[in-house]
């Protein structure tokens, strides 16, 4: 079965051919960085226009290097939610469009349950197992019982840990996308110089909470500014350095907490710790991550960074995974900007059905 994928909740446009074998037969994302990079961020309106003038040119393209054409394909799968509306509409709407057109099946996808599905189609790996996502918009431990059924058992009460990366590389004037330049200059900075919170430690569970680590660092930042008239290279190397270290301390903690909570669930059954988002591209987080499982005698599943950041290949798996559990989805299928991952197999049936 060979399914035509659609992601375009945010400010990646993707198209993706996958395969029910696990191949991925072509994976084509046009990034719209250059466009809000000036902005510090993504910005809704200009996200939504440039999805629309693109989707048509992703699409192609993934059928042209995949060497397909629509008639090859035997299920379409597009993002519904949850996202920015815009974008999710002209993805819903391609896909529909196709759908109807062509006669082929076509399938709402959770853009939270094509990250949460990813590790299955990069290691095969079996359900149950625990998921934490760490992304630019998302923060979550999930336990992935099946394609349709995950449990959130914590995740951030404020802000995603991607959009702390983004917020310090702005606050630190780094460029956009932040979370690298932050790596980088951490790699060279001295993370004993600042010590910024670590919150929501002392509280049991594993919610966690980024927003006041945010407030920490500007007062430091606005600190040495007042007193030194800016920040030296230095500086800039060191907050970056003592920043990330609180950010992998809360992750490494809470990450212990929520595989307790999945080996009281399942037993011999938890084996498996997947990571996703682009915020499980950065080293000293994935290397305290791996240390972590290495001793719980676990195994840790990250798919390659161009499968845990936005792409179509997750929507176009998930589309499969969902197509074979629940069947198609009717095409009146509602774009849902909100859309959490509990009792995803009703909502996938029909808004407020
Ligand atoms: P979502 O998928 O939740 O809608 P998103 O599309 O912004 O949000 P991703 O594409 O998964 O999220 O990841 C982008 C985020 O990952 C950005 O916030 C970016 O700063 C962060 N990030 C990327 N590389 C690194 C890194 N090396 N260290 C820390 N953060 C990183
Ligand atoms: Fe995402």
């Amino acid at each position: 079965m060979l399914c035509l994928g659609i992601e375009s909740s945010c400010d990646d446009t993707g198209a993706a051919v996958v395969d029910d074998g696990r191949t991925i037969v072509s994976n084509v994302v046009l990034s719209q960085n250059d466009l809000h990079e000036r902005y510090g961020g993504v910005v809704p309106e200009i996200a939504a226009r440039a999805h629309a003038e693109r989707l048509d040119d992703a699409i192609s393209r993934a059928l042209q290097s995949a060497g397909v054409s629509l008639n090859e394909i035997d299920l379409i799968a597009a993002t519904s939610g949850p996202g920015l509306i815009g974008g999710l509409l002209s993805g819903l709407l391609s896909a529909k469009a196709i759908s109807l057109s062509r006669g082929i099946p076509f399938v709402g996808v959770n853009h939270l349950a094509g990250h949460a599905l990813t590790p299955r189609l990069t290691d095969c790996i079996a359900f149950p197992y625990l998921m934490l996502l760490i992304s630019g918009g998302h923060c979550q431990f999930l336990i992935v019982e099946s394609a349709s059924e995950f449990h959130r058992i914590g995740g951030t009460i404020d802000d995603a840990p991607g959009e702390a990366f983004d917020k310090t590389a702005r606050l630190l004037g780094l460029g956009y996308p932040g979370g690298p330049q932050v790596e980088r200059c951490a790699a060279e900075g001295d993370a004993t110089r600042f010590l910024f919170p670590r919150p929501l430690l002392d509280s049991p569970g594993c919610d966690m909470s980024f927003s006041g680590l945010k407030t920490a660092l500007r007062r430091a930042t606005d600190e040495i500014a007042n007193r030194k008239g800016g920040l030296s290279p230095q500086d800039r190397n060191d907050l970056a350095a003592g920043f990330q270290a609180a950010v992998r301390d809360v992750l490494i903690e809470k990450t212990r907490r929520a595989w307790a909570m999945f080996e009281d669930r399942h037993g011999p059954y938890a084996r498996h710790l997947a990571v996703a988002g682009g915020v499980a591209a950065n080293s000293a987080i994935r290397s305290g991550l791996q240390s972590f499982v290495d001793d719980a005698g676990a195994l840790m599943i990250s798919p390659p960074l161009s499968l845990c950041t936005d792409n179509a290949a997750m929507i176009a798996w998930a589309g499969i995974e969902t197509y074979k559990a629940s069947g198609a989805s009717p095409l009146d299928l509602p774009a849902r900007p909100r859309w959490p991952l509990d009792n995803l197999a009703t909502a996938l049936i029909g808004f407020g059905k």
